[in-house]
């Protein structure tokens, strides 16, 4: 089926920036991971494209500092840039950097006419924390469309995950640009990878 030919197929970083400037030319639709430092973005995007290191994981410092752009499935009628976002909210850089790190994520997620939806990802374990909804309010704002996924789902047992799913799509619902429905994944496990490629393919017929 197309999702699983569109991730299984090419998967290429083609630019990292940290600064606004740095941005590539807009060429087809965008599709953004964004989250707070250790959420398991990286695991995330590596699952979703059955890499085993296209984005680096937290303990390899470096990329994930970056806005970094991959195009996935090149040559396919569904060919799409997969951006990863640097990770927000990380207390052990210095405040500066939170700043300017913080700084880029809003101006990119303002600015970028073929961004068509960010997928925020949000720690099962924790919920949706103070710098997460910051983010939110700028996606409602500039309304970007965004839909919430649950990371580390396998940390938790059915009922408190499913408690999760309810409690979060609540504080979402009446949200501006938010798209209905909490995917809940495990990079671990790979539940919810098929249903978070099917959001996307979807997404991609719009
Ligand atoms: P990033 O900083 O958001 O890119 O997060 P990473 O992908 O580097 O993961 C951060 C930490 O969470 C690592 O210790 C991972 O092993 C752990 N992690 C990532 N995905 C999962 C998952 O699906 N389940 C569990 N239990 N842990 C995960």
């Amino acid at each position: 089926d197309i999702a699983r030919k569109l991730f299984s197929g090419k998967a290429d970083f083609f630019w990292g920036t940290d600064s606004l400037g740095g941005l590539p030319p807009m060429h087809g639709i965008e599709i953004a991971f964004a989250g707070r430092s250790n959420v398991g973005k990286s695991s995330l995007v590596n699952a979703l494209t059955r890499r085993k290191a296209l984005a680096r994981t937290s303990s390899t410092p470096g990329r994930t500092q970056e806005l970094n752009f991959f195009r996935i499935g090149e040559g396919q009628p569904h060919a799409f840039t997969l951006v990863d976002m640097p990770g927000y909210g990380y207390a052990a850089v210095g405040k500066e950097k939170v700043a300017a790190w913080t700084e880029l994520i809003h101006a990119y997620l303002r600015g970028r006419a073929n961004l068509a939806r960010v997928y925020v990802l949000i720690d099962a374990r924790h919920g949706l924390k103070d710098n997460d909804l910051n983010v939110l309010d700028t996606l409602d704002k500039s309304a970007v469309s965004y839909q919430i996924v649950l990371t580390k789902a396998d940390a938790l047992k059915p009922g408190p995950l499913a408690e999760r799913i309810r409690t979060t799509e609540q504080a979402v619902v009446r949200r501006a640009a938010a798209y209905p429905g909490v995917i809940a994944t495990s990079s671990r496990t790979g539940d919810g990878m098929d249903a978070l490629q099917a959001a996307i393919v979807r997404l991609l017929h719009e």
